[in-house]
């Protein structure tokens, strides 16, 4: 299953994390016992039901409508374990739980707001995962405006990472650039 919706998004290129991203996963929700997951952008569903797989709860936002009709289709088995809220994740003012794991893998402009609405939900021992933070290793002098404008964000939301008090980060290599904060334990 999870291999024919890695056909489907190379053919209409959705933007679906990597192998070696979602092993990065695979090991963190292993190594933390992680069960309850929060996703901001769902796109088909892939990275969520693999995260289901691990046996996690998956409560995952998607805005765009295809992404929607198509994730539907995908999540249909994993009614118990994945929950889909339609709605921009910056829009939303419905209830959330605590989560042990946040996962940021939307809009590459919007991380710092994503982290910023929440943070807050993390349970006391929670990490917060992001993706894409390398931006497939593009050189900023040979892109597009808006391009390099996305490159910047992202280098600016990689120093509110580290300079945040509340939080420590770590940044890894794995996939294209991912990182693991968590909040820091006050003596
Ligand atoms: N996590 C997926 C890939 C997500 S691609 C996987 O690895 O399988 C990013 C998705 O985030 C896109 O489908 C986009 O529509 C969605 N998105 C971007 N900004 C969003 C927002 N503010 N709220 C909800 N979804 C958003
Ligand atoms: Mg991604």
């Amino acid at each position: 299953m999870l291999d024919e919706l890695k056909q489907y998004a190379k053919a209409y290129s959705i933007p679906i994390i990597c192998d070696d991203g979602l092993l990065f996963l695979k090991n963190t929700i292993e190594k933390h016992h992680i069960k309850d997951v929060l996703e901001i952008g769902t796109a088909i569903g892939y990275s969520a039901i693999f995260m289901a797989k691990q046996g996690c709860f998956v409560t995952t936002f998607e805005r765009n409508e295809k992404m929607i009709q198509e994730a539907k289709k995908n999540i249909k088995s994993f009614g118990n374990q994945i929950e889909l809220i339609c709605e921009d994740a910056l829009l939303y003012e419905g209830s959330l739980r605590k989560y042990d794991m946040i996962f940021i893998d939307a809009a590459k402009a919007q991380y710092k707001k994503f982290f910023e609405k929440f943070s807050p939900y993390l349970n006391e021992n929670g990490m917060i995962i992001c993706d894409n933070l390398n931006f497939h290793h593009l050189d900023s002098t040979k892109v597009n405006r808006n391009t390099r404008q996305l490159m910047n964000k992202i280098k600016q939301f990689k120093e509110f990472l580290i300079n945040h008090q509340d939080y420590e980060t770590t940044f890894y290599d794995d996939g294209d650039g991912m990182s693991i904060t968590k909040k820091v334990v006050k003596k």
